[in-house]
């Protein structure tokens, strides 16, 4: 509580700001534990690595999607995160399994010692025109973004208002905002990934735990390597730089978002877009 100072005269000046106490959450990220969704590659990858510079320990999970060689990808990015000294946990898991991420939580919190950081990175794109996308592929992806992130998010919840303490960040896309043609799941789902963002901000707010959004634009992974080159390219002119982002033009920004220097920003969507929106 501010208390009044006094001058010699005995006039009352302005109170003087005490300072308010240090919250769990405000002290370095060193020796904390980071879950990244999807973090075998891409985005998740960088932002995983990014924590993992900073000192802290990185729990990921990925799925055993067809024609994919994930679990290879995982192991080289196990090594890779070891390399900065970290502990790592990295399991099959696939969000869109109330269950399965329970025990994936679980094993974390046993093999990592606890949790501090949830990114909310796995995500997919079934893009077809509207008049032609099946149900199937519209559920496939409000499963994965939308509910999978709502699935760890819960999984999360309860241990980080008991600790009072705890960041999320979800991974959004400028496509919320922007939609291009053939996206209409996909926005719609990154839509509602803001729409979580901003209700888990107001719910775990008094807990002390901050949940943010990131809203990138095109990012140099695999998942771009699937658009028509003539969609990229657009993409690369019309940005304001002129560039794509790397992913760890993305990792770099939500990892800022769980440090302490980030501690006054909640419920926000953070373009990572090269200036994409405003052109
Ligand atoms: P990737 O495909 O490399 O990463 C997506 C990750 O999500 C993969 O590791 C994938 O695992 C995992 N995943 C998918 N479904 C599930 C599931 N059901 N359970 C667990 N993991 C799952 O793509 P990006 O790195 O490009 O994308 C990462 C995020 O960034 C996504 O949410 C995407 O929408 C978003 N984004 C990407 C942009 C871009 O330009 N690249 C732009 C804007 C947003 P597996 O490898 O096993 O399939």
């Amino acid at each position: 509580m501010a208390s009044p100072r006094r001058r010699d005269s005995g006039a009352a000046l302005a109170p003087v700001p005490q300072p308010q106490a240090v919250l769990p959450n405000e002290v370095g990220m060193r020796g904390n534990v980071a879950v990244v969704t999807g973090g075998a590659t891409g985005i998740g990858r960088a932002v995983a690595m990014e924590f993992a510079r900073r000192g802290v320990a990185v729990a990921f999970n990925y799925i055993d999607m067809a024609g994919r060689d994930i679990v290879e990808q995982a192991l080289l990015t196990e090594t890779a995160l070891r390399a900065f000294g970290v502990a790592v946990y990295s399991a099959k898991c696939d969000v869109r399994d109330l269950d399965a991420v329970e025990r994936f939580v679980e094993r974390v919190k046993a093999e990592l010692g606890g949790i501090h950081y949830l990114v909310n990175n796995a995500g997919i794109a079934r893009d077809a025109a509207m008049w032609r996308l099946g149900s199937d592929q519209w559920r496939d992806v409000m499963d994965t973004n939308v509910t999978g992130a709502f699935h760890c998010t819960q999984a999360v919840a309860r241990l980080f208002r008991a600790q009072k303490m705890g960041k999320i960040v979800n991974i959004a896309s400028i496509q919320a905002f922007h939609p291009s043609f053939g996206v209409a799941a996909y926005a719609a789902s990154k839509a509602a990934l803001i729409g979580l963002t901003r209700a888990a901000a107001i719910e775990l707010g008094p807990s002390h735990v901050n949940v943010n959004a990131v809203a990138p634009g095109y990012v140099r992974t695999e998942a771009l390597e699937a658009l028509p080159s003539d969609v990229v390219d657009r993409a690369k002119k019309t940005t304001v730089l002129g560039r794509l982002a790397e992913p760890e033009d993305v990792g770099n920004v939500v990892v800022f978002l769980c440090s302490p220097e980030a501690r006054h920003i909640t419920g926000q969507v953070i373009f990572v877009d090269g200036g994409l929106s405003i052109a």
